[in-house]
């Protein structure tokens, strides 16, 4: 059994398929696992009268073979490194903010979808990643490094809806409350326009799941430029995905506009992102371009993105200029997967 692939209901499937028992056992266990840490029953109070059960299920567990290979911490985020059971790697940034904790996740190993700015996307795609590894994720920063996390956001290497499945299920291990216990309402799955995966995620219907939607550019000749996926996506067709996503009431999608000095920043690709958001409840995110080690833009003056920034504004739009935070240790937008500077 691949424990971090399981709900408690899942477990409490697979409990009864192998050993005939239900419920009372696969909660033991999966607090044990989930909330403890520990990686065996045997000292369960639940397990008493059961060290031969306690014994089959220790020997059935499998726990993803990963390891942390490395940490970066400069200190206001703390990237770290995970080797995965094939030697590929992916990285995962904790962000600690206002007394809260945010865990960037990553999906993919490397990404296909090309995004010009990324350093993730120059990497290509190596392979998807399975519900454990996505998981792994959290249970590591929870166990393993200690931290206390209360928010996900799955903004690391790849595009989670490339990988739908498996990222539906982690996020339902992720929300189950007899385990991690992160509400659907304290995740964001962010999309460069998947819309093929929007409709899959859609469909789920995970109440309260937030959903970021990169747009970097408001019109198809520019957009198929900076995200391939455009071509495949045109900006209609995402539109039309997004307006028939249920989203909760009250709910917005969060836009993401990295702003790259001299190609998307005007007044003019500010009042076009405008009508294109038009009929959509949305909360834009702008985010100058991080350089980093890897200069592929350039980064906008802060005269240049408050005069972007005022423009949305002045179009009616809620806009929120997000500080670049992990430039040294790259690990801010757009940069896992890099060399480290
Ligand atoms: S920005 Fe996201 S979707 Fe685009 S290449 Fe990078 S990881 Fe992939």
């Amino acid at each position: 059994m691949n424990i971090l692939s399981l709900t408690c209901k899942d477990l409490a499937a697979e409990l009864d398929r192998l050993h005939g028992k239900g419920h009372y056992h696969a909660r033991a266990l999966y607090r044990d696992v989930f909330k403890l840490g520990r990686r065996t029953c045997a000292e369960s109070p639940e397990f008493a009268d059961a060290p031969t059960l306690a014994a089959q299920l220790a020997a059935d567990l499998r726990f993803p073979d990963c390891r942390i290979s490395a940490q970066h911490d400069d200190g206001s985020v703390l990237k770290f490194i995970t080797t995965l059971a094939d030697g590929e790697t992916i990285e995962s940034v904790l962000i600690p903010d206002k007394g809260r904790t945010t865990l960037c996740v990553s999906s993919q190993v490397g990404c296909r979808m090309g995004c010009k700015f990324c350093v993730t996307g120059q990497m290509g795609l190596r392979r998807h990643l399975q519900v454990e590894e996505i998981v792994w994720q959290l249970y590591a920063a929870r166990f393993v490094l200690k931290r206390p996390v209360n928010n996900i956001v799955f903004m690391g290497m790849g595009e989670p809806l490339d990988n739908v499945e498996p990222v539906i299920q982690a996020v339902r291990v992720m929300a189950d409350q007899r385990g991690l216990n992160l509400a659907c309402s304290h995740m964001t799955v962010s999309t460069a326009g998947h819309v093929d995966g929007l409709r899959r995620l859609a469909a789920e219907r995970l109440p309260n799941l937030r959903l970021a939607v990169s747009i970097h550019a408001a019109n198809d000749a520019l957009r198929n430029q900076l995200v391939p996926l455009n071509v495949r996506y045109p900006l209609a067709r995402l539109k039309d995905a997004l307006l028939a996503f249920p989203l909760p009431r009250r709910g917005v999608f969060f836009i993401e506009y990295v702003q790259l000095a001299g190609v998307n920043d005007s007044p003019e690709h500010a009042e076009a992102l405008a009508r294109y958001l038009a009929g959509l409840p949305v909360r834009v995110n702008v985010i100058p371009y991080n350089g980093g080690s890897s200069r592929l833009f350039v980064t906008p003056d802060r005269a240049r993105v408050d005069q972007f920034c005022d423009a949305l504004v002045a179009q009616g739009l809620f806009v929120r200029r997000r500080h670049p935070r992990g430039r040294n240790v790259m690990a801010a937008c757009g940069q896992l997967g890099g060399v480290i500077a």
